[in-house]
């Protein structure tokens, strides 16, 4: 038995904050969430003064890759071999752990398959990873690389599985769960708002999917290709950056989540030009930015539930590790910063099936939890201090016991 102290806890699920903490791990569980006054530490419990910080849920980035490109490979995402990004994100995974991100949402890539049976079995460090296996696009669409021949494309692509028709649309889904998908990735729209699948072929892969247990998420902007998607079923809409008064409503009432993925715009505006990315891609990525946010901010004023993703994991400049930027810009959007909270936590446990186990401190649910100087309900970038991380009951990451003692109240 574990008993974490700390002077402030958010729960996760948006009501305030709990002064003088207490949490109780016992395994892999949270067995009982107190304030001090109130809860009896079992005196064979081992104490973890936490002090001066705050102590939350461990976050959840809703859409991630693990396929990091090496700086300046032309054409990486295809002819890097495989094998060499999957070691260079085994750091990632490292990175993203002690940064606080306990669980993570892998939307497009093989490799992350077997990066989350490495972590699950204890061979390395990481994040618990739910992943899509190939993402799902048509002929010629979004992330088909079309610099290739089609028949390369089926041989080498290690993001994408190209389909057409509705049949071949079934077989593409298949294959991902014979390869051990957690879920699925299709491609609605491409970076703009042309609907890439027809309806029966959207609707075959969301039906298939679902027949097999695994979750869809789509990327989607807005328009025909994203209505679609709504009305076949899909659980998540990654991106939306042109949602629309109907589009909302029907997301609202169906329970649809929102990533609206802000933070790999900003990289790419900020960071892109110094390793090489075309100016054309820096401005289009400045045209979506306004729309991006706007359109995050309508469906959060909206109340559609949203979640957190910051797209990190594929280029040389969105390594992982300071994946609370999608926080930070969110707030700087307008959320409230308990709204990016609830976001990054129970919303981001409810959108990958996992609400029961995952997203709160509560008791019953997994002890993933972690804590960080200050108070990010105030401040959103003290989640970049994060410096306690403790994953399945399990402690990856704590402060030295000095730096402990000069946090604590005592
Ligand atoms: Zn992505």
């Amino acid at each position: 038995m574990k008993a974490l102290k700390a002077n402030r806890l958010i729960n996760g699920n948006g009501n305030g904050v709990l002064e003088d903490a207490v949490v109780l791990v016992d395994g892999e569980k949270i067995v009982a969430v107190e304030s001090a006054n109130k809860l009896r530490i079992p005196p064979d419990a081992e104490v973890i003064d936490l002090g001066d910080r705050t102590l939350l849920p461990g976050l959840i980035d809703a859409h991630v890759h693990f396929s990091p490109e090496e700086a300046g490979h032309l054409y990486g995402r295809m002819f890097e071999p495989s094998q060499r990004k999957l070691i260079r994100a085994t750091v990632d995974a490292r990175n993203a752990l002690a940064a606080g991100f306990t669980t993570m949402r892998d939307v497009g890539g093989r490799d992350a398959i077997y990066l989350r049976d490495a972590i699950a079995a204890g061979d390395i460090p990481g994040p618990r990873i739910l992943a899509s296996g190939l993402l799902i696009t048509s002929t010629g669409g979004h992330e088909d690389p079309r610099y290739l021949t089609p028949d390369w494309v089926r041989q080498i692509s290690h993001l994408s599985r190209v389909a057409s028709g509705p049949d071949d649309c079934r077989e593409a889904v298949r294959e991902q769960y014979r390869l051990g998908a957690d879920l699925i990735k299709i491609m609605s729209t491409g970076l703009g708002m042309l609907a890439q699948f027809t309806y029966k072929e959207t609707e075959a892969l969301i039906d298939e999917a679902h027949k097999l247990g695994m979750r869809v998420a789509s990327h989607a902007n807005g328009g025909p290709g994203l209505k679609d998607a709504l009305k076949a079923g899909v659980d998540t809409i990654e991106h939306g950056t042109h949602l629309d008064e109907e589009d909302l409503a029907f997301m609202r009432a169906h329970n649809i989540f929102l990533c609206p993925t802000l933070a790999i715009t900003e990289k790419l505006i900020g960071e892109g030009p110094k390793y090489g990315v075309a100016q054309y891609m820096v401005n289009a990525a400045r045209d979506r930015e306004d729309s991006r946010i706007q359109s995050f901010m309508k469906a959060y004023r909206s109340g559609v539930k949203i979640t957190t993703g910051s797209d990190f994991g594929l280029r040389p400049f969105t390594r992982h590790g300071d994946n609370v930027l999608e926080l930070v810009l969110m707030v700087k959007a307008g959320c409230a910063p308990m709204d990016a909270i609830v976001a990054a936590t129970k919303n981001g446990a409810e959108a990958l099936g996992l609400g029961d186990r995952l997203g709160q401190v509560q008791a019953g649910k997994v002890a993933d939890l972690i804590a960080t100087r200050g108070d990010p309900t105030d401040r959103i970038e003290d989640l970049y201090q994060v410096d306690f991380v403790m994953k399945t009951g399990a402690v990856f990451r704590q402060p030295a016991s000095e730096d402990r003692h000069a946090g604590s109240s005592e």
